[in-house]
């Protein structure tokens, strides 16, 4: 720390431009607070500009079958306004070129987001070995391409890449595919990915790096795989030590999350949000959490509830998850009950060409619905339904006697409901 320093007091200070950080700063800016945000690179963070945004554009040009050069400008853009790091509890050092700048806030609300982490013996060397973003940006597409993790950003990654025609392998530590969603659909996504001819090398661990290939170890031995990229996509680590969160009186679990209460409040005055606390990293939680900090924080009352935040992912066939399904709410120690529908009862799937897959409702003993879940074609379109459900606890019944236009997929929901009901006019 610089001895003498003087700091320029700022009234709330916003570290992170990405989706959890910009709508920080302007819900809180819309109430009425003094905002100034920091941010290092990009505004936008991940999601805009190496996530979210130029994965689903990559998703849409390999439907296209297109060439993936042409998402390289889609990315947003805006010049760098620092790097932060606490101090102080009340204070932060913005460094930016050779000027180091310090700031004394009244509230901090902290969305630095996180980083890939890395594996031994695989470090990224931004050619070969690279993470998500610079496998969205090459400019060539690989032959030999090995995903290791198969998690949604694997998954996704690995249908875009085979539609473009690379030979794509998924190697995941687990004996399955989404280990994260339920066996069903991780067994579904994996029919989808080996019918569009991605290998999969489940219950293997990658391990090194060879002259052409990676190094995989597994219940029957060792073997290596050839590859000429390799993109390491197993996970991320929250950006809680870049900006040293714990000089704010903050405290950090051993994966790295901070640790916050509901108003997602750190200490009194810093609140962190998105990827650097608990729960699945996705923007729209980071969103949610924007909100509840920015509110906090301006003196209204606030809370965040993790219950029903939707799951997609935009494979082939896509994944749709809201709340608990069977097994989590037996682990809960709810005796629940489910309504599977599966689209080849589906008018409009048929139409489609795309009855592969089933959506189910879970419902609790009293007939609420605590969870929807759908693998499929399309299924990304359910979620806003199917969230809707679960945060406003609707019953079976309220699905169930809901009119949904036909033939819509939509209508899953209320058939799954339906047959929970036990009056499926589609099903025996
Ligand atoms: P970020 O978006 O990571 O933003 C953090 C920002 O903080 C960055 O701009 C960074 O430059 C800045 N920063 C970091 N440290 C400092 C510092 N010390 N000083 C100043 N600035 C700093 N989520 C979905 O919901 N749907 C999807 O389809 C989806 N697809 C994804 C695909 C991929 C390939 C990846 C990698 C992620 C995807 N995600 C998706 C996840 C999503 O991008 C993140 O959950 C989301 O961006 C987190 O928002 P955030 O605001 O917490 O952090």
């Amino acid at each position: 720390m610089v001895v003498g320093e003087v700091a320029s007091p700022v009234d709330l200070l916003v570290i992170g431009g990405g989706p959890g950080g910009y709508v920080a700063a302007l819900h809180a800016a819309r109430l009425g607070r003094q905002v100034t945000l920091v941010e290092r690179e990009a505004l936008g963070g991940t999601c805009l500009n190496v996530g979210c945004i130029p994965s689903k554009a990559l998703i849409e040009v390999a439907d296209a079958v297109a060439a993936p050069g042409r998402v390289a400008g889609w990315g947003g853009g805006a010049p760098p306004a620092g790097t932060a790091r606490f101090s102080r509890p009340n204070r932060i050092a913005v460094e930016h070129d050779d000027d180091l700048e310090h700031l004394e806030f009244r509230h901090a609300i902290v969305a630095t987001g996180s980083r890939p982490i890395e594996l031994p013996g695989l470090p990224l060397d931004g050619r070969r070995v690279v993470g998500s973003a610079e496998l969205l940006f090459a400019t060539e597409l690989p032959d030999d391409l090995v995903l290791v993790g198969g998690g949604y950003v694997g998954v996704e990654l690995a249908c875009a890449f085979a539609k473009l025609g690379s030979r794509v392998t998924i190697v995941e530590l687990e004996d399955r595919v989404l280990p994260g969603f339920g066996k069903r659909i991780g067994r579904a996504v994996e029919r989808g990915l080996r019918h569009l001819g991605v290998g999969l090398c489940l219950a293997h661990r990658a391990v090194g790096v060879t002259d052409d290939g990676i190094s995989i170890t597994g219940p029957d031995g060792d073997l290596v795989l050839p590859a000429d990229r390799i993109a390491v996509v197993a996970g991320r680590r929250p950006n809680s030590d870049t900006v040293e969160v714990t000089s704010a009186g903050a405290t950090v679990d051993e994966r790295g999350l901070v640790v916050v209460d509901a108003q997602r409040r750190a200490p009194d005055r810093v609140f962190a949000i998105g990827d650097l606390t608990d729960g699945p990293a996705l923007a729209h939680k980071a969103t949610a959490e924007a909100e509840v900090a920015a509110e906090t924080a301006c003196g209204q009352p606030a809370g965040f509830d993790p219950t029903s935040v939707p799951m997609i992912v935009f494979g082939d066939p896509q994944v749709l998850s809201v709340g608990l399904d069977r097994d989590e709410a037996a682990a809960a120690g709810l005796v629940a009950t489910t309504g599977r529908f599966p689209f080849a009862a589906s008018g409009r799937a048929r139409t489609l060409g795309a009855t592969e897959g089933f959506v189910e409702v879970v419902a609790d003993e009293a007939g609420t619905v605590i969870g929807v879940h759908a693998v499929g074609a399309h299924v990304a379109e359910l979620a806003g339904e199917a969230a809707l459900a679960v945060e406003t606890a609707a019953t079976v019944e309220d699905l169930a006697g809901t009119i949904h236009a036909h033939p819509t997929m939509g209508e899953s929901i209320m058939e799954a409901a339906l047959g929970l009901a036990g009056r499926s006019p589609h099903r025996a």
